[in-house]
């Protein structure tokens, strides 16, 4: 359990923005519950390529009407500067001041390249374009990034997003507390001294799991994986079983005093609100 210093974490909560009305709606009801834990911020996600770019802009500006801190991911690939630049100051236009930047997954068919290749483009393109206006937070991979050439290049990879002018780094979700501990200690050493937050995710679907850890490369430890499979289409059960374990990860993190929890929601609260009212008893 965490001690007393520890019953406050700063929280963020990630969604992704609805295609639908109806998705819409509940992610309102996802925002409303999960507003009850005071979280610093609610970021969108983006589509590569600028796919959802404006269903991001409308989320956004919905939670921000409700008088909750709004961080818009923007991913640069496939995307020109004119068009970024445009983005970058619509959000100031809007009051918008925290931003998650992004590389984003190269979509596969015909896209153009587009202007930047990597994410530390992106954070230099932001800093040059407005200045100290935005919090920029950049991914950080405990369990490196899968197209990184070397875990040293990687972590190098981190070094040149905050030297060209990133606040914060949120990770990539992971299920050994372990990775990110090392992960730390490696930044520490590299001279990072900007924060690293823990991204969390909930298990609520072992296939749905898998299918994201392949492309990200996180790993789901070979014992967890045995025993959500073991639980076949008992839903509940495997719900059980995530709920103690990333309850347990958590508590696990903040003991180790981590500098806050960013959890990956896929748009539903139910999961996490038992997983945060769990570590703050
Ligand atoms: C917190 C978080 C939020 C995310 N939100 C989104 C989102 O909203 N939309 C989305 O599309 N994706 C999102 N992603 C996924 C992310 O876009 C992918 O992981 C993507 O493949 C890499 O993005 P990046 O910003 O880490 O890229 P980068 O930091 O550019 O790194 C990408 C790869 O290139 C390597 N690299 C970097 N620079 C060089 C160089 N100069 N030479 C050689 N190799 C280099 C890195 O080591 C790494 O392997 C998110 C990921 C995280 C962790």
């Amino acid at each position: 359990m965490m001690n007393s210093q520890q019953k406050n974490p700063a929280i963020s909560f990630e969604f992704f923005p609805p295609k639908t009305p109806e998705g819409m709606d509940k992610l309102r009801e996802a925002r409303k519950a999960l507003a009850q834990f005071n979280p610093e911020f609610f970021s969108v996600t983006f589509g590569a390529g600028g796919s959802t770019r404006d269903r991001t802009m409308e989320t956004v500006l919905e939670i921000q009407s409700e008088g909750h801190q709004a961080a818009p991911h923007i991913s640069c690939i496939s995307s020109s500067k004119s068009e970024i630049r445009d983005l970058l100051h619509t959000y100031q236009a809007h009051g918008i001041k925290h931003l998650v930047a992004l590389r984003g997954d190269v979509p596969s068919g015909e896209v153009s390249a587009g202007d930047f290749k990597y994410a530390a483009e992106l954070v230099e393109f932001i800093r040059t374009e407005t200045g100290d206006h935005f919090f920029i937070e950049v991914a950080a991979y405990p369990e490196f990034h899968p197209e990184a050439k070397t875990p040293s290049a990687d972590l190098q990879n981190l070094k040149r997003k905050m030297d060209a002018g990133a606040n914060s780094a949120i990770t990539q979700y992971f299920y050994n507390a372990d990775a990110y501990f090392r992960f730390v200690e490696q930044c520490d050493a590299l001279g990072i001294t900007q924060p690293i937050v823990p991204g969390i995710m909930p298990i609520y679907n072992i296939t749905q799991l898998a299918r994201f850890s392949n492309v990200c490369g996180a790993e789901i430890p070979r014992w967890l994986k045995l025993r959500l499979e073991e639980y076949g289409d008992d839903m509940a059960s495997i719900r059980a079983l995530g709920v103690d374990v990333v309850s347990e990860l958590c508590e696990t993190l903040l003991v180790w005093g981590v500098p806050g929890l960013h959890f990956y929601t896929l748009n539903q609260a139910a999961t996490i609100s038992t997983i945060i009212h769990n570590i703050q008893d």
